[in-house]
């Protein structure tokens, strides 16, 4: 008896690389998020489940969330149900307790070492690191990592160990944790010094101020509106339940501002930055297969190890290779197939890939449910469209 699997695309959100106006917020058309502060340690896997948490952050309305765990696992759960959504930063901790203990721990940088290898990442981080310490050879080695990969660093420190990393690594990308918890003077003056220096509001209200925005921080914003972006800081698993509401506090606040500068608040700013260092189908440090072809590049993974018809679920990313003279060429996956070539057929069920809008930088998606009903050599294809192009990019695969 044949049994067969409906195929599924899952849908996921419209990948926007070009940062378009919008209208200003409204409850049918809520301000899309950057969160640049989501945690997803061991101790919350099991109280919300990947899926849900997933749930929750496209209830809120975030476009993309800067994700880290205590450990790596957490992220990659994640990420490997919104690839569109998640963008994965490595921590140097496997478990909470490492918080205080990592800067003299030299196994940290064989786990950061072995992680980078294996998987991509935007960031290093959230650690935490204060002053001096930021010279220890553990906190060396990682920046070094971060320099090495081009990894954005999200540093919980204080203004002198942001210093200490720019010492260090002069062109670093640095997210500073928490605005550093320091007063909206003493963080403009480290903005002023760096220009590849952001801050996140997580974890901290004194932004807003009843229903507007506290003058001092109006201010700073005011001077750097394309550095400052929001976060939810969930530290603990019952955080995690609090991302929609946290995402309405942070539009009710950012509303009080200039509409372009809310904008770039609320989503832009984490937007534009991730999009110098992460492209996820540059696959070069991962285990994933990539495939190339006129200007195309797909890079793919099998989330599992493949069997006779056992459902496969694979990630697809896609992005365009070729050097952008100005404007970029829009990208879409169009379509999926699996075929045997010396059989002439193909899978039972066909997926069809729903469309999810073209965006100019990447496309990122699930498709489950790929059946491949016998052993044999399979043949992958896949079409992208760019601009007015059609690139159809193929891979072989034996099926044992
Ligand atoms: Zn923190």
């Amino acid at each position: 008896m044949k049994i067969s699997y409906a195929l599924v695309i899952s849908l996921t959100s419209g990948l926007l690389s070009t940062v378009q106006a919008q209208s200003p917020s409204t409850a049918a058309n809520p301000l899309p998020l950057f969160d640049a502060h989501i945690h997803y340690s061991h101790d919350a896997w099991e109280v919300v489940p990947p899926a849900d948490v997933i749930k929750l952050m496209r209830t809120a309305g975030l476009k993309r969330a800067m994700v880290s765990s205590s450990n790596d696992d957490g992220t990659q759960k994640l990420y490997s149900l919104a690839p569109d959504l998640i963008v994965p930063s490595l921590r140097p901790y496997r478990t909470r307790a490492e918080v205080s203990t990592w800067i003299r721990d030299p196994s940290v940088v064989e786990h950061l070492k072995t992680r980078l290898a294996r998987y991509r990442y935007a960031a290093v981080g959230e650690f935490h690191l204060y002053g001096a310490d930021a010279e220890l050879p553990v906190p060396r080695a990682m920046i070094a990592l971060a320099r090495q990969y081009q990894l954005i660093l999200h540093a919980h420190s204080d203004a002198d160990a942001i210093e200490r990393i720019f010492a260090q690594y002069p062109q670093a990308r640095v997210v500073w944790a928490h605005s550093g918890f320091a007063r909206a003077s003493e963080v403009a003056v480290l903005l002023r010094k760096y220009p590849k220096l952001w801050a996140d509001f997580a974890f901290r209200s004194d932004m807003a101020a009843g229903s507007g925005v506290d003058p001092e921080w109006r201010a700073v914003i005011q001077e750097f509106p394309d550095r400052f972006m929001v976060g939810t800081d969930t530290f603990t698993p019952e955080r995690l339940a609090y991302i929609p509401d946290h995402a309405q506090f942070s539009r009710r606040w950012i509303g009080a501002l200039a509409p372009d500068i809310a904008q770039q608040v609320a989503w832009e700013n984490g937007e534009r930055m991730i999009q110098q260092v992460w492209q996820p189908c540059d696959a070069t440090q991962s285990d994933a297969r990539v495939i190339e072809r006129d200007g195309v590049r797909v890079a793919y993974r099998l989330l599992q190890p493949p069997r006779i018809s056992q459902p496969i679920t694979m990630l697809v990313a896609s992005c365009s290779i070729a050097p952008s003279s100005g404007t970029q060429a829009k990208l879409e996956l169009k379509a999926f197939d699996a075929t045997m070539p010396e059989h002439r057929h193909g899978m039972n069920y066909k997926p069809t890939v729903q469309s999810q809008g073209p965006s100019a930088a990447f496309d990122a998606r699930l498709i489950e449910g790929i059946v491949l009903h016998m052993a044999g050599r399979w043949q992958f294809s896949f079409e992208v469209q760019v601009g007015e192009k059609t690139v159809r990019l193929t891979d072989t695969m034996l099926l044992r």
